[in-house]
């Protein structure tokens, strides 16, 4: 149902903010177009504010794969793992099926990085999806492949962050 849509793939990666939300605004993009939106999101196990909003847009599905604890990147657990791999195979599928403009695959360079999923297999399926299907990779510390891979290539560089003078993460604002 790509309609003659060629999909590209967008790389948000870096250590500033709004590399998540940059993502969903994109999304609110693509359903104000009349199209419908998968997003899969690794490692994070509570919802944030974006995604309880989302709740109310029947166009864009959420799933996320992830503990409510923090993974530890030099140890992850089995279980860790095993989540990471269902949300590489539910976002495959999705990619695939033809039935979404766009899919985000939110914090999976964080996976990649923690050793959660292999990164020629993440390749593989961003290489496999319907050629209609626009794909975004977000999280800090992208592999150079995932570089070489994108079409889009975007750098978010903290140059400054309120974290930094000791104000904690807010809510509605960070999550
Ligand atoms: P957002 O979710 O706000 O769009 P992000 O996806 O770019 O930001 P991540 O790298 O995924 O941010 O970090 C996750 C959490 O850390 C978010 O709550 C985010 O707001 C916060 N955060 C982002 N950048 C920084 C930073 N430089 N210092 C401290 N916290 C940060
Ligand atoms: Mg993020």
């Amino acid at each position: 149902m790509s309609e003659g849509r060629r999909g590209l793939v967008h790389l948000y990666t870096g250590n500033g903010k709004g590399k998540t939300t940059a993502a969903f605004g994109l999304a609110l993009r693509v359903v104000g177009r009349g199209g419908r939106v998968l997003i899969i999101q690794f490692l994070k196990g509570l919802p944030t504010g974006e995604v309880l909003a989302v709740k109310r847009i029947p166009e864009i599905e959420v799933k996320r794969f992830g503990s409510e604890r923090f993974v530890d990147p030099k140890n992850p657990k089995e279980e860790d793992v095993l989540l990471a791999r269902s949300g590489l195979e539910e976002a495959s599928r999705g990619m695939s099926s033809g039935k979404y403009w766009l899919v985000v695959l939110d914090e999976i360079n964080v996976a990649v990085a923690f050793n959660l999923l292999p990164e020629e297999e993440v390749m593989e399926s961003v290489k496999s999806r319907d050629p209609g299907t626009e794909v975004v990779l977000t999280g800090r510390y992208a592999p150079s492949s995932f570089y070489d891979l994108a079409d889009y290539v975007t750098e978010f560089r903290e140059v400054k962050h309120p974290f930094q003078s000791g104000i904690p993460a807010r809510e509605g604002i960070e999550f």
